[in-house]
Formats: structure tokens, C-alpha cells, sequence
């Protein structure tokens, strides 16, 4: 859902979704659904009104909680859309808050689709059973990323030169996870990446790894070492 749910709140839904659900899933009035807006966690909802082009539900009551994830953001320079693809629905999974595609000198794509990248997440989420959806940011090119990030967020830089060892470079805390393109990082863009303050270069072993690997291995190695797998 779009709009915001909560308690009596009516949701009109659009022409497609009330085709889906009175026409593909023959739902009628009275029939209950669940719903979530990837902010508020899990509602239960009530069909109140079924017509052939609209539907009307009334939101009863939460079902579930939202669920907490770790405030830890991956920008990631958008390789070829399969890959993309893929990378959106594994780090929705592992609980990224927030996707960032950063476009550098080497990035191949240069524009994405966010309507396509959100409605990746919203399905992985569902698969998944999660409340929360990752925020997904239009592509801003790495010099903007870095006169524009918040110095409290630590920016832990992926970088194939090398870097300190992930286990001993992810803290607990606000992160951003910054991993580059097929080609790597210009050597420009690592000399600018590193003198900002709060940069932390990380290396995520002694192979290089794919753009799309190494996204997810520093995601995972992130969740693992400072974020909420440690129990
Ligand atoms: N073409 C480059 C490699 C780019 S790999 C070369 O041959 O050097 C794509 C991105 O994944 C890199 O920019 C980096 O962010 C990340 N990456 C891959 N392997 C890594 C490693 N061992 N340590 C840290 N980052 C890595």
C-alpha cells in the first residue's frame, strides 16, 4: 500500500488491485486481507466495498509490529539490471533500510527504474514475510553521495585496493556501505572517497568479487559483525 494505514482507515484501492482481488481472487465483501505499507508493519483489512473497477477496504486493526532493522544503507553502483535486480531482493532480504545506486566513472547503467527497484523490494519483503521495505534513492553520482553524507553516518568504504579486514572495520552504529562497479573505483575516486572523515576502507577478502558479491558479502559481513544477527 502506498498511503499510510491505521486503525478505520478506508483504502480505495486502484483499477488493478481490484481486478486482482475481485476478479482473480473472486475476494467479495466481507472478505478479510492483510496489508502493509513497509513503514507501520502488518494490518488486517476488511473488504468493504466490491466493485468491478474499484474496491474499498477498511483497515481493522495491526497485526504485526513493524519489525526494527539495523540503520545500515548499501549504495551500490548499478551493474546490468539482472544483476540489479538481484542485488535489490537479496539486500531487502538481509535488511538493508535504505538502496542508494551511486553512479561513478565506470558505472555501466546509467539510469534505473525505481518504480521496477521498489516493486523488486515490496516482493521480496512479502516472500519473506517482512514489514519494512528498504527506501530505494534515484542513482546520484558518488561526488554528491560524499558532500552530501551525514559525518555521524560512518562510511564504510568496499574497496578492492584493500582495506581493514570487515570483521574488524564494521561498529555498531549508522552505516552507509559503499561498494563500486564492475570496472572498480578510479583511483581519483578513491583518493576522494577516503579523504572524507568518516571513510573507512574495507576489504572484504584477498579474491575480488563481482560488483553485485561484493555488495551483498559486505551487507551480510555488516549484519553478522555489527548488526542484529549478533543476537
Ligand atoms: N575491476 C576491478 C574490481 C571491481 S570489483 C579490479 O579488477 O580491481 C567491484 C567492486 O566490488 C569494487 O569496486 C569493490 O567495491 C567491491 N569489491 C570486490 N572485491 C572486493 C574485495 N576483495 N574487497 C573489497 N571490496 C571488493
Amino acid at each position: 500500500m502506498r498511503q499510510p494505514l491505521g486503525q478505520g482507515a478506508r483504502v480505495e484501492l486502484d483499477g488493478g488491485q481490484a481486478n486482482y482481488l475481485g476478479n482473480v481472487l473472486r475476494m467479495k465483501e466481507g472478505a478479510e486481507l492483510l496489508l502493509f505499507d513497509g513503514r507501520s508493519g502488518e494490518w488486517l483489512a476488511r473488504i468493504a466495498e466490491a466493485g468491478k473497477k474499484r474496491m474499498a477496504l477498511v483497515v481493522e486493526r495491526r497485526t504485526r509490529e513493524p519489525e526494527t532493522i539495523p540503520d545500515v544503507w548499501l549504495a551500490f553502483a548499478p551493474v546490468k539490471r539482472s544483476q540489479t535486480d538481484w542485488l535489490i531482493e537479496k539486500a531487502t532480504e538481509l535488511g538493508a533500510a535504505r538502496l542508494i545506486p551511486v553512479t561513478t566513472r565506470r558505472t555501466v547503467i546509467e539510469r534505473v527504474k525505481l518504480e521496477r527497484l521498489q516493486a523488486i523490494a515490496i516482493e521480496a519483503a512479502e516472500q519473506c514475510g517482512r514489514t519494512r521495505l528498504p527506501e530505494i534513492d534515484e542513482p546520484v553520482p558518488l561526488a554528491r553521495l560524499l558532500e552530501k553524507r551525514d559525518p555521524a553516518r560512518a562510511l564504510y568504504f568496499a574497496d578492492e585496493a584493500g582495506g581493514e579486514p570487515a570483521a574488524d572495520a564494521f561498529k555498531p552504529g549508522p552505516a552507509l556501505i559503499l561498494t563500486g562497479p564492475e570496472g572498480g573505483f578510479t583511483d581519483e575516486e578513491r583518493a576522494a572517497v577516503r579523504g572524507v572523515s568518516n571513510a573507512v576502507p574495507v576489504s572484504l577478502g584477498p579474491r575480488i568479487l563481482r560488483a553485485e558479491t561484493a555488495a551483498l558479502a559486505a551487507l551480510a559481513a555488516y549484519m553478522a559483525v555489527a548488526g542484529d544477527w549478533r543476537g
